[in-house]
């Protein structure tokens, strides 16, 4: 592992045509959203199996509700950062380029990125907690009902013991086994499937790069580890690749 920012980095980075990103809550943490695994190990105050698993909402679904509803309301005014938009801009330097993001705060899209895998969903939108019928979010205070079953419906997000979809998994497996290039930025790597996708890319070839203040599981694997924070590195790295490519 080679712990600087090297021109190698930069000229393998600019010399490839697949990329695949991956981000996770630290790339929000920058804009004011809670990071997952706090020191307590709390989520906003709660242990998640209390408000992010189906066995949750099954046992109460008022809590989990109101406890999302509250989440949006934080959210609501939060824009994204310069690390989103740097990405976005990443997205227009490669003919082939994937984000794929843990994040369900939807702010990715927000900022300009287009080929997007949201692989544990997203906060704007309820999907029935029964059938497939989805709509736009809710900020009831009571938990509205499906509008073709009449169950309950819950916010579209992927929640600890759930599968991820399989069409935004099959797409994420696909990419990072196709590409050239994968950087991995603000997630601990603890969450899977997502954390294996570095290696699989790794493992078909692929160079990593990891940004994350903090040491990971992956950074063992990855070519360039940088122990920084995403703002301060993606900005800086995407107007270098400008220069290189224009
Ligand atoms: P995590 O909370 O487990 O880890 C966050 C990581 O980001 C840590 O490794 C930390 O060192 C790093 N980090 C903190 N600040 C950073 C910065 N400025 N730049 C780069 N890295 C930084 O997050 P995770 O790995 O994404 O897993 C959490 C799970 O919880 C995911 O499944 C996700 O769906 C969910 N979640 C989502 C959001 C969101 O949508 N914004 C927020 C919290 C949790
Ligand atoms: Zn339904």
């Amino acid at each position: 592992m080679k712990e600087i920012y090297s021109e190698e980095l930069l000229w393998q980075l600019a010399g490839s045509s697949k990329v695949v990103v991956l981000t996770g809550a630290g790339i929000s943490a920058e804009v004011g959203i809670p990071t997952f695994r706090g020191p307590d190990g709390l989520w906003e105050g709660v242990p998640p199996e209390r408000v992010a698993t189906p066995e949750a909402f099954k046992r109460d679904p008022q809590f989990v509700w109101s406890w999302y509803r509250e989440r949006r309301i934080k959210m609501e005014g939060i824009s994204f950062g310069p690390s989103h938009k740097a990405i976005a801009e990443l997205e227009s330097l490669f003919p082939d380029f994937t984000l794929i993001t843990q994040n369900i705060d939807g702010l990715h899209k927000k900022a300009g990125s287009q080929n997007v895998v949201e692989l544990h969903g997203n906060i704007w939108f309820d999907r029935c907690s029964k059938c497939e019928y989805k709509d736009a979010f809710s900020l009831e205070l009571e938990i509205p009902k499906c509008k073709i079953c009449g169950n309950l419906m819950r916010p579209d997000v992927v929640w600890f013991n759930e599968q991820i979809p399989q069409d935004a998994l099959n797409e994420a497996i696909q990419a990072s086994v196709n590409c050239q290039f994968f950087i991995v930025v603000g997630t601990s790597a603890i969450v899977q499937p997502a954390a294996s996708l570095p290696i699989i890319a790794k493992d078909n070839g692929a160079l990593v790069l990891e940004i994350n203040p903090n040491p990971t599981p992956l950074t063992l694997i990855a070519d360039w580890s940088l122990r920084e924070k995403s703002i301060d590195i993606l900005p800086n790295l995407v107007e270098m690749l400008k220069s290189i490519l224009k």
